[in-house]
C-alpha cells in the first residue's frame, strides 16, 4: 500500500504478516482487503503490539487454530468502513481491539453479564485474523474507543498488557498503602509497576539482576528485589508480606517461589501465560489463607477505563517499534525477553 486513502473503494490489496502453519515463520504477503459484514467494521491499522501470547498462534498451541492466520490482539487504527447494522461507530473514528475480540451475547456467562468469560469468545489473531496487517475486520462488541491524546503506538500495548495489569490490580482488593509486588519487568510488569504506584500501593518490583533496579524505581517501585541475589519471598516477608503479588513473567517456577512471600489473606495473581505447572503445597495455602488467582485481560470497556486512567495519570508503555515488514524480527525480539519493554508493529505511512 503506497498511499492510504479515505476512499474505501480504492483499498484493493493490503500487506499482511501471516503464519502459514504451526511453527512456521512469518510471511509477508499481499491479500485482498476484506469487506466488513453485518456487525463488523474494517480498521485501517496504525499500530499493533506484540504480546507473548502470540506464541499460541505462531506455534499452533491453541486447539483448533486454522491457518494461515494473522496474529495480533493489541490493535489501534481508524475505522475506514462500517458494515451494515451499526449505529454508534463511525468512519474515521479511532478504535482499538484487544484480547477480548467478541462475545456471542447468548451463552450462560453472557446472560449473566460476564462477557469476559463468554463460552464462544473470539480472540483476534486466534479465532480470526488480528492486527499484524494493514486492514482488519472486527466485530463491534470488540471495539475500544481511543482517547485523542493517546498516540496509537502508546495505546496499542494498553489493550492487552495494560488492561490486564490495570484491571487485575484495581479489582485485587489491595488498599492504598498495602504492599503489592510486581514480579517480572517486561511488557506487563513495567506497566503493572506504574499502575500499582498510581493506585497508592507500596510497590515492590521483583526481577532477576541488579541492573533493573534503577528502572524499576523510575517506574514507581518503592523497593526493588533482585531474585537472582536474594530469595524474593523472604525479602517480601521482611517487608511484612505482600497483600498481592502480580506475577507477570511467563515462568511458573518463579511464580512458585513467590507464594511464601504472601501476607495472611494474600493473593498471587497469575497474568504471565506459561505452560508448565505452578507448584504450591496445600499447607502453603492453608497457613495464612492464601490464594492463587488467574486473570484474563478485560472487556472493551475495561480497556477504555485503562486508557482514560493512563490519560489522567501519565502512565505510558515503553516501546520498541518495528515496521510490519519486519514482523518476524520484531516477534523474535519479544521472545528474546530483551525488549524494553513492549514491541509494537507500525503500518506503512
Ligand atoms: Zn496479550
Ligand atoms: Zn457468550
Amino acid at each position: 500500500m503506497a498511499t492510504m486513502t479515505t476512499n474505501p473503494v480504492e483499498v484493493a490489496t493490503m500487506k499482511v504478516a501471516q503464519i502459514a502453519s504451526a511453527g512456521g515463520d512469518f510471511q509477508i504477503v499481499e491479500r485482498t482487503a476484506p469487506n466488513p459484514g453485518a456487525g463488523q467494521v474494517r480498521i485501517q491499522v496504525q499500530a499493533c503490539g506484540i504480546c507473548h501470547t502470540d506464541v499460541l498462534t505462531k506455534e499452533g498451541l491453541w486447539p483448533g487454530l486454522r491457518y494461515p492466520r494473522v496474529p495480533g490482539h493489541e490493535v489501534v487504527g481508524l475505522i475506514d468502513e462500517v458494515g451494515p447494522g451499526i449505529s454508534i461507530w463511525t468512519e474515521g473514528q479511532r478504535v482499538g481491539v484487544g484480547w477480548h475480540g467478541g462475545h456471542d451475547g447468548t451463552c450462560v456467562s453472557c446472560r449473566r453479564g460476564d462477557f469476559r468469560h463468554c463460552r464462544n469468545a473470539e480472540i483476534p489473531g486466534i479465532t480470526y485474523d488480528g492486527g499484524y496487517q494493514e486492514y482488519m475486520l472486527a466485530p463491534v462488541e470488540a471495539l475500544v474507543a481511543i482517547p485523542e491524546t493517546l498516540d496509537a503506538i502508546d495505546a496499542a500495548p494498553l489493550l492487552c498488557a495494560g488492561v490486564t495489569t490495570f484491571d487485575s490490580l484495581r479489582r485485587s482488593g489491595a488498599l492504598p498503602g498495602d504492599l503489592v509486588a510486581v514480579q517480572g519487568i517486561g511488557g506487563l510488569g513495567h506497566l503493572g509497576i506504574q499502575f500499582a504506584n498510581k493506585f497508592g500501593y507500596r510497590v515492590a518490583a521483583i526481577s532477576r539482576g541488579s541492573e533493573n533496579g534503577a528502572l524499576a524505581k523510575k517506574l514507581g517501585a518503592h523497593v526493588y528485589i533482585d531474585s537472582k541475589a536474594t530469595d524474593p519471598a523472604q525479602e517480601l516477608q521482611k517487608l511484612g508480606g505482600a497483600q498481592i503479588i502480580l506475577a507477570t513473567a511467563p515462568n511458573a517456577k518463579s511464580m512458585s517461589a513467590m507464594v511464601e512471600g504472601l501476607a495472611p489473606n494474600g493473593r498471587l495473581i497469575v497474568a504471565g501465560a506459561a505452560f508448565d505447572a505452578i507448584e504450591v503445597t496445600p499447607l502453603q495455602l492453608i497457613s495464612g489463607s492464601r490464594s492463587l488467582k488467574g486473570w484474563v485481560s478485560g472487556t472493551p470497556i475495561d480497556s477504555e477505563d485503562t486508557l482514560r486512567f493512563c490519560e489522567l495519570t501519565g502512565v505510558r508503555p515503553m516501546v520498541e517499534t518495528y515496521p510490519l515488514e519486519r514482523a518476524g524480527e520484531a516477534y523474535a525480539r519479544m521472545i528474546s525477553g530483551d525488549a524494553q519493554y513492549r514491541v509494537v508493529l507500525t503500518m506503512g505511512e
